[in-house]
């Protein structure tokens, strides 16, 4: 029987840890962390290694790692989480160039990091494939390939359909592509190794402690005040939980199933001996990863958006989505049509306006910021939590340059148009990719048009 929700599978295969104690009457601290996912922990462990003294919080309102870092596909890659173009109309080229080099770089360093720490998070650096298996498709991946290429990524090729499926074999696959920079990781071992690196360096992490209301030099939880000159949000998808913030990102919904371990010729049929990461190019495209126990942990979009910006119940997933991912993973591995579903869930991810993420802090309140990674945030969280180090120390670094730092957008759209918008996008995009399936062979303009009304891209 298929589990559904129970945070995720991550933390079924790794256990739930047993929380840490919540908040118990005010405090005073330096720095006030909301949120004990990647972006709270990787900023802890940067500022705490940098300045030793400093007297840390982290308030998480379930348990470190409950939100998106616990719940994730796994791929720790080096894309951009946002539009270089965006980025570049603001900052110019070598600004996007100069993030994307910081970018590439936190694969390696979060890498470092769990070896110095102990974390054993089942990483294996293969890079990630991109396979196209409708024409459409790989016109658009074509694209894609030069456009990396373009802005330096000049290791990021493309492969013939005999390469992609020698290292996978999706069926009908057209073509693919590989790009080193990208690692599998088993994201809860990660978060949770990183939470415990986090408390033995000093830093307190209070859990079951849900933040209401972020102030200047305050932030409010039923069970006492956390005073700090510095705050700063590390809430992502959860953000519009929290008082006055409501339309600053939109929680998007992902969602993810697990197969059971699959026997041997199954493997033999699929290849995948590199455990590389592995996505398509489909509108509403989907991600997935073989386990280091042997099975297929594959995701995607689901029901983009809950009504009214909710988030969901411990991860559980509407049937309909669990049947859509079984479909594709049936449609790419068609030797998988007879294997067990172990385990669904779904996490949400934050959204901007614009689709770009965004790091900073506002020295003339004290408050500061990271997040909006739309689905990419396993890598950006590590660069967010070292940017955060230097401007909480006030320091003029390559880091606090980047075209991400300070960045502020418009808001979401009040309801009922938010979910309308988000329905249509997400309807067009299936619209397309069903058409392309059919034969189409350019991408379809509903989906060209969507991409533009929401300003994705
Ligand atoms: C199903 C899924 C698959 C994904 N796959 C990938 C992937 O393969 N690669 C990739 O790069 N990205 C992926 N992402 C996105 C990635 O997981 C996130 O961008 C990243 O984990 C964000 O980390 P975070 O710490 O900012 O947010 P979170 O991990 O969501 O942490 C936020 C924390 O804040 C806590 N919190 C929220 N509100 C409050 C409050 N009011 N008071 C106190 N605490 C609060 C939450 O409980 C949570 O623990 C995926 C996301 C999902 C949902």
């Amino acid at each position: 029987m298929t589990i559904n929700g129970n945070v995720s599978f991550w933390y079924a295969e790794a256990g739930v840890p047993k929380q840490r104690p919540a908040l118990s009457g005010s405090i005073d601290v330096d720095v006030c962390i909301v949120g004990g996912g990647f972006t709270g922990l990787w900023t802890a462990y940067y500022l705490k290694q940098a300045d030793p003294t400093l007297r840390i919080a982290v308030v998480e309102q379930r348990f470190a790692g409950y939100g998106a870092s616990g719940r994730n596909g796994g791929w720790l890659f080096g894309g951009i989480a946002g539009s270089r173009r965006r980025y570049a109309n603001t900052h110019g080229r070598q600004a996007v160039l100069d993030l994307q080099r910081e970018m590439n770089g936190c694969v390696d360093e979060v890498i470092r990091v769990a070896a110095h720490e102990s974390i054993d998070a089942d990483i294996v650096k293969a890079g990630t494939v991109e396979v196209a298996y409708t024409p459409a498709q790989l016109k658009r991946l074509q694209v894609y390939v030069a456009g990396e290429q373009e802005w330096g990524e000049t290791d990021h090729e493309m492969l013939s359909a005999d390469e992609t499926m020698s290292r996978i074999n999706v069926a009908n696959t057209l073509g693919g592509s590989h790009s080193p920079n990208g690692a599998r990781i088993q994201p809860a071992k990660l978060v949770r190794g990183l939470s415990d690196a986090v408390e033995r360096l000093g830093v307190t992490i209070y859990e079951g402690t849900s933040v209401e209301e972020i102030r200047p030099g305050v932030a409010l939880t039923q069970q006492g005040s956390v005073r700090a000159p510095i705050i700063l949000r590390a809430t992502e998808g959860f953000t519009a939980g929290i008082k006055g913030l409501r339309r600053l990102w939109l929680p998007m919904n992902s969602s993810m199933i697990v197969t059971e371990p699959l026997p041997a010729d199954v493997w033999s049929q699929i290849g995948w001996s590199g455990c590389e990461t592995l996505g398509d190019l489909a509108h509403a495209y989907c991600y997935a990863q073989r386990t280091a126990d042997g099975r297929i942990a594959i995701g995607g979009r689901g029901v983009p958006y809950r009504y009214g910006s909710q988030t969901d119940n411990d991860g559980s997933t509407q049937p309909e989505t669990v049947d859509a991912l079984r479909e594709i993973l049936v449609r790419l591995f068609p030797s998988t049509k007879d294997v067990a579903i172990d385990h669904a869930w779904s996490g949400v991810l934050g959204v901007p306006r614009d689709w770009c993420s965004t790091v900073g802090l506002d020295h003339s309140t004290g408050l500061g910021w990271a997040g909006g990674y739309v689905g990419h945030g396993v890598a950006t969280t590590n660069l967010a939590g070292r940017t955060l180090r230097d401007l909480v120390l006030r320091q003029d670094t390559e880091l606090t340059r980047l075209p991400w730092v300070g960045r502020r957008v418009r808001k979401w759209e009040p309801e009922p148009f938010r979910w309308l918008g988000v329905q249509t996008m997400y309807a067009a995009y299936r619209a397309a990719d069903n058409q392309e399936r059919g034969g189409r062979q350019e991408t379809s303009p509903i989906a060209t048009v969507a991409d533009k009304v929401s300003g994705r891209y």
